[in-house]
């Protein structure tokens, strides 16, 4: 399958000869034929070099990725990140080692970019024969040169800034695929694209988007093998329903389409897999309000079995009790579906939280690798999903070897090895009082990637305990009925009154994360490096001896992989999400990461204290570049208007805020530092308040209105809690300064 371009060898060498010839002849012939015509003018100068100097980087043609080139990745290109998760295994674990325990204390600076953005940032770069493509917020794509930073071309496929109000957690791009010289672009709006990755101008586009009434979204990074790109979705804290589609590469013709979850039964099913999933959803009419299971991160090719291992997401609804009163373990829920790469069909799944009731989606990143387990030489895949216990299943056909847990876990006590389910804890179950639960819905570790070190036999992940307050939703409580509300959350589990209920508990339990080596088939916690918060970057390990990553704090850091001794750092001044890579150019390694995260609401985060900076920054040895230090963020209240209203309607705008604000601007109107800060606006912002909410003033940098949710009167209850929650914080500043 590999045409061999842009690879050494005297063949190579000549084939790209005659490539050069041909396209000097092509672009000769068509300035001359313009010219001829008489016809427009001939492209500005300025736009040639860009083309070619992407080319000549290349050393042949741009992006040439293909699945041979992955599969011999580490004899051939091991200085290269050609896939999401550096080949179709996705181990992320670079064979270099020219940056190692001995010398990392050099590490500095070599180029940054700035992407001009608060909103986070997720993403993995790919580098290929020398040129970097990776995406910001808005999926924007970019090719720079990999040794200088110096920009190629971007690509800006025009997102609507309405769209994040789809978007449950922010503007997120966690990348792109480049293969066979195109580089997969996928849309927050639900686009996906293909790319001339030479130029970056556009070759095709399709809508991936079932229904245009409900709230999709993609944030994912598409995935490209086997002549084919696959990419799903995200939605199901507001109500869709899940699905994975396959496109042919090269032309965007769709291939197959894999639904997570059974549609309406009336209208019969898609597929056998289907009908088998309909038997585990019983009482409810699930497809209303969506059924969920979205696959909105991991997608991992097998090039072993010719496989796709799809991470299904949680439940639409959460809670089971509302979304399948009868019970059962609604299939393919918060579980790994393996389908035919070719055709889509169903081979098998596995299912890690039968009747999903805490938004423990199994969408993590998935290891591929070759392990001895008991003695048996196995073809494994490894995943630690959100609900805190690490799984290694054979690959072959679905069995589960080992669940052991990596981080706290209350709702369950252990998996029964017999059976393969969860025995779930009695004393954390929610559906009569409010609970306390390990892990949340931010899970034990989320989408930040992990890296699997063959010859420990460890992974390295970011693991976090964030405890969560689990309560039914008033208007079920109240009622027995909870209905699907278009256009909002529809968790059904209680947010409008959770700040309170947080506020109200004493000592509530705080988070924290740690970075972990750990065992998966002894379950043991080589070593663990403690971190005073929760939600930091995804991980890197390398042939150097080295773990990298970046935290919340706003350091990347190396550690040695024997020990987890911190032996370098260097602070950026902004949290960081995304995982760090690893790349070689003209034999010199270099480490890139990107910075910048929304969600960092404690005080002791880099993004609370300097706002979230979007960047892309490299390392190299002896690098001395500058970065820059944004100035602290001014928290100094600004003057502000009167209460005017009752405290009945604030507490009414108390609940509204928190149903429909806080997933963006922050529970208890304290955002985490990037998306405004409510408590911070001016007299001007007040006097705006309800053109920007109901007329939708702001759309375009994505707030967009409320007009369907809200009237005037809920929106100025929401405003008037705000000024309260301001007035509190200014108390709580004067009180600090006293101290
Ligand atoms: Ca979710």
């Amino acid at each position: 399958m590999d045409k061999g371009i842009g690879k050494g060898g005297a063949a190579g060498a000549s084939a790209l000869l005659v490539l050069a010839l041909v396209l000097v002849v092509a672009v000769a012939f068509g300035a001359y034929v313009y010219l001829a015509e008489g016809g427009p003018k001939p492209a500005e100068p300025a736009e040639v070099p860009a083309e070619t100097a992407a080319e000549t980087a290349a050393g042949g043609r741009a992006g040439w990725v293909t699945d041979g080139r992955v599969l011999r990745a580490d004899m051939d290109d091991p200085g290269m990140w050609l896939a999401h998760g550096r080949t179709h295994e996705e181990q992320r674990f670079s064979p270099l080692a020219g940056i190692h325990r001995g010398n990392v204390a050099g590490l500095g600076v070599a180029w940054l970019k700035d992407l001009g953005t608060y909103h986070p940032v997720e993403a993995t770069p790919l580098v290929v024969d020398g040129v970097m493509y990776f995406t910001a917020p808005w999926n924007v794509a970019y090719a720079v040169d990999a040794a200088t930073g110096a920009e190629l071309w971007s690509f800006d496929p025009g997102v609507p800034g309405e769209t994040a109000r789809a978007a449950c957690c922010g503007v997120i791009s966690r990348g792109l695929a480049v293969y066979e010289g195109r580089v997969h672009l996928a849309t927050l709006d639900g686009r996906l694209l293909a790319l001339d990755a030479g130029t970056g101008s556009k070759l095709w586009e399709v809508d991936t988007v079932i229904d245009r009434s409900r709230e999709y979204t993609i944030t994912g990074a598409p995935r490209a093998a086997a002549g084919k790109v696959f990419i799903g979705n995200g939605g199901a804290e507001y109500g869709v329903r899940g699905y994975v589609t396959a496109y042919d590469a090269a032309t965007g013709e769709q291939a197959w389409r894999f639904f997570t979850v059974p549609g309406d039964p009336s209208l019969g099913f898609e597929s056998e897999a289907m009908a088998v999933a309909a038997e585990t959803w019983s009482g409810g009419a699930w497809w209303e309000i969506g059924g969920g299971g979205t696959v909105w991160n991991a997608i991992v090719y097998d090039p072993d079995f010719d496989a796709v291992y799809l991470g299904v997401g949680n439940g639409s609804p959460w809670t089971r009790a509302i979304r399948s009163p009868g019970g059962g373990d609604n299939l393919y829920l918060a579980s790994i579906v393996a389908v035919d790469a070719a055709t889509g069909e169903y081979r098998w799944h596995y299912q890690t939280v039968p009747g999903d009731n805490w938004d423990y989606t199994a969408v993590q990143d998935m290891a591929l690798a070759d392990l001895a387990v008991d003695g048996v030489e196995r073809k494994v895949l490894m995943q630690a999903p959100k609900n805190g216990f690490f799984y290694v299943i054979d690959r072959s056909d679905g069995t589960l070897l080992r669940a052991h847990p990596y981080a706290t876990v209350t709702w369950a006590t252990r998996v029964d090895m017999e059976t393969g389910r969860p025995v779930e804890n009695p004393d954390t179950a929610y559906a009569d009082a409010p609970q306390w639960i390990l892990p949340g819905p931010g899970g034990g570790h989320n989408w930040q990637a992990m890296s699997w070190d063959a010859g420990r036999g460890l992974m390295y992940l970011g693991a976090h305990d964030l405890p969560f307050l689990y309560a039914m939703p008033e208007e079920y409580r109240e009622t027995g009925v909870y209905k699907r509300r278009p256009g909002a959350w529809n968790t059904a589990l209680e947010f409008g009154r959770l700040n309170q209920m947080i506020e109200a508990t004493e000592n509530p339990p705080e988070g924290k994360g740690y970075l972990i080596a750990f065992d998966p088939l002894t379950g043991e916690t080589r070593w663990r490096v403690e971190q005073p918060l929760g939600w930091n970057g995804g991980v890197l390990g390398t042939a150097g001896g080295l773990v990298f990553q970046g935290d919340a704090q706003g350091q990347v850091a190396a550690y040695d992989a024997d020990t987890g001794e911190l032996l370098w750092r260097h602070q950026t001044h902004t949290s960081i999400l995304a995982p760090p890579i690893t790349y070689a150019v003209d034999g010199e390694q270099h480490v890139a990461i990107m910075t910048g995260a929304g969600k960092a609401a404690n005080p002791a985060s880099a993004t609370w204290k300097y706002g979230s900076h979007g960047r892309l920054i490299v390392f190299k040895l002896g690098g001395d570049a500058m970065l820059p230090v944004p100035p602290l963020r001014d928290l100094t209240i600004p003057e502000l208007p009167p209460i005017t209203a009752s405290a009945e309607d604030i507490d009414r705008g108390d609940l509204l805020y928190n149903d429909h604000c806080r997933s963006c601007h922050g529970l208890g109107a304290k955002s985490p530092g990037a998306i405004p800060d409510l408590r911070l606006m001016t007299l001007d912002t007040h006097g705006a308040f309800q053109a920007i909410v109901l007329g939708g003033t702001k759309r375009d940098a994505g707030m967009a209105s409320f007009a369907d949710l809200l009237d005037a009167q809920d929106v100025e209850r929401i405003r008037q809690y705000v000024i309260t929650r301001a007035q509190r914080w200014r108390e709580e500043q004067a009180a600090a300064a006293a101290l």
